[in-house]
């Protein structure tokens, strides 16, 4: 029996990962629809080589390029944010959510009120709206299968056990390009410093994030979400060698960890054949090779991300979407040298101290927040323009 798929943001790191493992498994998988922001010739070169049933591009500009490129062709050409939605609607069995940012919150949103199964690694989403997520998951009965490697990591541990028998979850960290640098020495990193990631390739904004710990600030709120065991009783290990994926400790002290090579087809592969195992051509963990795995505790004070993170979910409210859309914008900044590497954690916590507007309940109230903080951290942006 093959399963239908759809991949949201197909053209980036997780969505080239998770084709990367669909062409292993030809014969298993159909796809229905590829989404892409801006890039329509990649778009439509996988849309045809996956005989995918529709190709979306968010930008509108890019519409004439992908239709033009899949003319002669069976495949359906849309684009815009409108588009995206309806192509979340049309069902598939199983979604990849690998938009970056809190644009990929409407057709995740909308994956999941279709009550199948979705894989989310779009953890801004997550962060901006988690209740309201689950909450929809939950009346759909949908499956939400976390990507994030420390989410699914925990999530596999996690089949050891009840979530009631849980003490405690530990989220390794690698610590990022600038794990033993001072805040000195990072005053001055570039953006090409910044995305080099020593053991994982991802997209720019994520290796940002990696970069000034925000990552796991905003991994801090995702795992909240996914495995309500207290806020407390979740807490952040570096690990420079990113081989322990995360673990959970069971009250009776049992600690059960995931292991494996980093690569993210690892835990999009545990996602894509859940609840089956598939077999996938990544390397071997070889932990002779690796010699030794070291630990140490996050160090705040010179990346304060998480603590900063930490306080917006204990806050709650308004304040992880805030959060969320001031650090896109922060970090889009650093990317275009706008600002400096050290200004994202403080035009963040500068944002979050700014305004307090109410507790969202709906959808158009996350919109509306996100908005306004892209607007005021904009103005932040701008007042410490390099
Ligand atoms: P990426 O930048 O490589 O790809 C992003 C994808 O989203 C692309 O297909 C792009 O075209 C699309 N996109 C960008 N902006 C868009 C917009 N405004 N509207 C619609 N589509 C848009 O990013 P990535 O590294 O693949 O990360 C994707 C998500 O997965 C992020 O939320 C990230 O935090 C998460 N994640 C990534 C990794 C990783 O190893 N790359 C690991 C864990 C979690
Ligand atoms: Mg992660």
């Amino acid at each position: 029996m093959t399963k239908s798929i759809s991949i949201f943001g197909a053209t980036g790191s997780v969505g080239q990962s998770t084709l990367d493992l669909v062409r292993q498994h030809p014969d298993q998988y159909n796809i229905i629809a590829l989404t892409a922001n801006g890039n329509a010739t990649q778009l439509a070169a996988l849309a045809k080589e996956f005989s995918a049933q529709v190709a979306i591009v968010a930008d509108d500009s890019a519409y004439a390029e992908l239709k033009q490129q899949l003319s002669g062709t069976s495949i359906e050409a849309a684009s815009g944010p409108e588009a995206l939605i309806a192509a979340a609607a049309l069902g598939a069995d199983w979604t990849m959510a690998a938009i970056v940012g809190c644009a990929g919150l409407p057709p995740t949103l909308e994956a999941l009120r279709c009550g199948k199964t979705v894989a989310l690694a779009n953890k801004e989403a997550l962060v901006s709206a988690g209740a309201l997520m689950i909450t929809e998951a939950r009346k759909a009965g949908a499956t939400l299968l976390p990507v994030d490697s420390e989410h699914n990591a925990i999530f596999q541990a996690l089949q050891g056990g009840r979530i009631d028998q849980v003490r405690k979850i530990t989220l390794t960290a690698s610590g990022g390009p600038f794990r033993t640098w001072t805040r000195e020495q990072m005053a001055n990193v570039t953006p090409e410093q910044a995305v080099a990631h020593p053991n994982w390739d991802m997209g720019a904004k994520i290796s940002v994030d990696s970069a000034t710990m925000m990552n796991k600030g905003l991994e801090l709120i995702e795992a909240h979400h996914l495995f309500p065991v207290g806020l407390e009783n979740i807490e952040i290990l570096v690990h420079p060698q990113s081989v322990i994926h995360s673990m959970v400790e069971y009250r009776d002290r049992s600690t059960l960890a995931q292991l494996g090579s980093p690569d993210m087809r690892i835990p999009i592969a545990n996602t894509l054949a859940w609840p089956d195992r598939m077999i996938t051509n990544c390397e071997p963990l070889n932990l002779a090779d690796i010699g030794r795995l070291d630990f140490e505790l996050p160090d705040e004070s010179r990346f304060p991300a998480t603590r900063i993170a930490r306080a917006a979910i204990m806050a709650d409210g308004a304040k992880p979407a805030m959060l969320n859309a001031a650090n896109e914008v922060a970090v889009a900044a650093f990317l275009n040298r706008a600002v400096q590497f050290l200004d994202i954690t403080e035009i963040v916590t500068r944002l979050l101290d700014s305004y307090s507007p109410p507790e969202p309940s709906e959808l158009a109230d996350i919109f509306a927040i996100d908005k306004e903080t892209r607007v005021r951290t904009e103005q932040l942006v701008e007042e410490l323009k390099v």
